[in-house]
C-alpha cells in the first residue's frame, strides 16, 4: 500500500508514504525526496 502524502519541495517529484514508511524527508516544514535529501545532505556532517 502507499499513499500519495505531496510533492517534493525541491523537485515536484511525488512523494509516497510506503507501508507506513514515509518516502523521503520534511526539512523545515518542505517536503523532500530522497534525491534532494541526498543532495541537500552531501558535504555537512
Ligand atoms: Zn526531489
Amino acid at each position: 500500500m502507499r499513499e500519495l502524502i505531496g510533492e517534493c519541495g525541491s523537485c515536484g517529484k511525488p512523494i509516497y508514504c510506503k507501508d507506513g514508511f514515509f518516502d523521503g524527508d520534511q526539512i523545515d516544514g518542505k517536503l523532500l525526496c530522497n534525491e534532494c535529501s541526498d543532495n541537500r545532505d552531501t558535504g555537512s556532517n
